[in-house]
């Protein structure tokens, strides 16, 4: 049985805590895109962790954790999350790499810098951890696959300086920068080889003998669909697709085994980096107090601390968000957050061009959009605790279902608290 945990809105979801918690009772978890420039925060009896390459099933002694091949694999972020954990005391993680990830070379992440800093105020807020490059080059063919490490050398430093010629033109004449150094990325590239030698293996093979026999596997996305290079607000995207489907490529399984999608999507808004962004609050002030209480300890960045821009759930983009990923389940996340508001804006609609509309649109409209809002009473206490959906005040549960019924996919998780155990199970109405 193949489960996907994704995000249905900009990231930031709360899809660690979910994987997490359903890594429980899974075999196998696998990151299947992205690199690391997302973390996931997870907070278990071990301590509160950031991850941004390894898979949320690291937690779990008898999880086999996977990084499939639509990783951009960053190998020294990884061994010292590796590291990380285990001078933590969590015991050291059964890891699979995939033989055909790609590797985030070391001048991936320099243009990355370099063409932030050239495109100054008009850039993408990039977390400068080398994604966009990677994927570029994944795409024009020009990208190392970790199984390119056991080529001979002579293949290996051919491929180097045929890729250094291109690279470098642009280093001397666009960024003015040093070029690249063929001897010294022949090195890293060796070091990277003895680093990930004991975990690289045939990926798709040990996912699908998984699949047939039996096995529990959960897919973990990385940011959501609204950050989807494809069905996102391009261009202000991430370089790889966000959406559960992409698991299966990202691994090498066939899509017809994902039999659960579970969209993770946050009782308000965030988002990091520039892009649209309707229910975006615009009072500095309730902005602040929401970001100051948001998740656990903030909404700030989990790889750049950079503060995240807040805003009202809204069901335009969650719809969207949960109908691209093929949603089966909705978890509702951070629920606990709002107990602190009087009444709470919801965004159910967006005008565009004198028209109100639930329809999320194309980037050029979307610039254009209005938020419409309804407010719905708060309740005013902390849920924090609470196992039982009836146990929940009768204003926070309305809210619930007001959502429910405006997204149109049936919430069957509410987390209240960023603990494992804070989750409420519940049976939703969409789902008979
Ligand atoms: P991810 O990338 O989707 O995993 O999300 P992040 O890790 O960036 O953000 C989620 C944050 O919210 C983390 O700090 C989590 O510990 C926290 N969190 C997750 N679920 C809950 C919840 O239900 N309540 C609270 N208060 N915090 C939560």
């Amino acid at each position: 049985m193949v489960k996907a945990v994704v995000g249905a809105n900009w990231g930031d979801e709360g899809k660690g805590k979910i994987t997490d918690m359903l890594a429980q009772n899974a075999d196998v978890v696998i990151r299947f895109q992205g690199g690391a420039n997302a973390g996931h925060t997870i907070k278990n009896k071990y301590g509160k962790f950031a991850l941004h390459t390894l898979p949320s099933g690291v937690f779990n002694e008898n999880t086999v954790n996977i990084i499939g091949n639509g990783v951009a694999l960053n190998i020294p972020i990884l061994m010292s999350e590796i590291d990380n954990i285990v001078a933590k005391g969590v015991p050291k993680p059964i890891l699979l790499i995939s033989e055909r990830a790609q590797i985030i070379m070391p001048y991936h992440i320099k243009f990355d810098e370099y063409e932030e800093e050239r495109l100054a105020g008009r850039s993408f807020g990039s977390t400068k951890s080398g994604i966009a490059p990677f994927y570029s080059d994944k795409f024009a063919k020009i990208g190392f696959q970790v199984s390119d490490l056991w080529d001979s050398e002579e293949n290996l430093r051919e491929k180097i300086e045929s890729v250094s010629v291109q690279k470098n033109v642009l280093l001397e004449h666009l960024y003015h920068k040093p070029p690249i150094d063929a001897d010294e990325t022949y090195r890293t590239l060796m070091q990277y080889k003895e680093m990930i030698g004991p975990y690289v293996c045939d990926v798709s093979s040990y996912v699908q003998d998984a699949i047939k026999a039996g096995k529990t596997v959960l897919l973990e996305g990385q940011l959501g669909t609204l950050k989807d290079c494809d069905h996102g607000i391009y261009p202000m995207v991430t370089s790889s697709n966000t959406i559960a489907a992409y698991g299966a490529v990202g691994c090498g399984i066939p899509p017809y085994e994902i039999k659960q999608i579970i969209s993770v999507c946050k009782a308000y808004s965030s988002s990091v980096g520039a892009g649209e962004f309707v229910s975006e609050i615009e009072d500095e002030a309730a902005a602040e107090e929401l970001r100051k209480r948001g998740g656990d300890g903030g909404e700030y960045g989990a790889t750049t601390g950079r503060p995240r821009r807040m805003g009202w759930f809204d069901c335009v983009a969650s719809k969207y968000g949960c109908r691209l990923q093929g949603t089966t389940d909705v978890a509702f996340t951070v629920l606990d957050v709002l107990g602190y508001l009087d009444e709470i804006p919801v965004c159910t609609g967006y005008e565009i061009e004198g028209k109100v509309t639930t329809q999320f649109p194309v980037t050029r409209l979307l610039k254009t959009a209005k938020p419409v809002y309804e407010t719905l009473p708060g309740w005013k206490c902390d849920i924090s605790g609470i196992r039982e959906y009836e146990q929940l005040p009768e204003n926070c549960r309305k809210y619930i279902e007001f959502i429910e019924k405006h997204i149109g996919y049936p919430i069957t998780m509410i987390s209240n608290g960023p603990g494992r155990d804070d989750i409420i199970y519940r049976t939703s109405p969409l789902k008979a």
